[in-house]
């Protein structure tokens, strides 16, 4: 799977720039009010609308794909690959 559910409405996926997990929340908004559709698929997973962090990553995904933005602060900044498959968690 490209994304799980993490808790407290987030899924996440990871970022291949950074190396770290993202996580995106589309049961509540966060304490800034942004909030996220997603089409529920964990193989194909599509967000809306796109994501920013600011300062670093900038990216839309879609079908299983992500798609960084030209302005982002490191060297994916305009690629679009396939997301990264998940380590399933033995805790779900
Ligand atoms: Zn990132």
């Amino acid at each position: 799977m490209k994304v799980q559910y993490f808790e407290g409405g987030m899924y996440e996926h990871m970022c291949p720039a950074c190396g770290h997990l993202h996580y995106i929340p589309v049961e509540y908004p966060f304490s800034n009010g942004c909030q996220w559709s997603f089409n529920g698929s964990l193989e194909k997973p599509t967000f809306n609308p796109d994501i920013s962090i600011i300062g670093r990553c900038h990216y839309f995904i879609k079908e299983g794909f992500i798609e960084y933005a030209f302005n982002c602060k490191h060297h994916l900044a305009g690629h679009k690959l396939e997301l990264p498959e998940l380590k399933n968690k033995t805790n779900l």
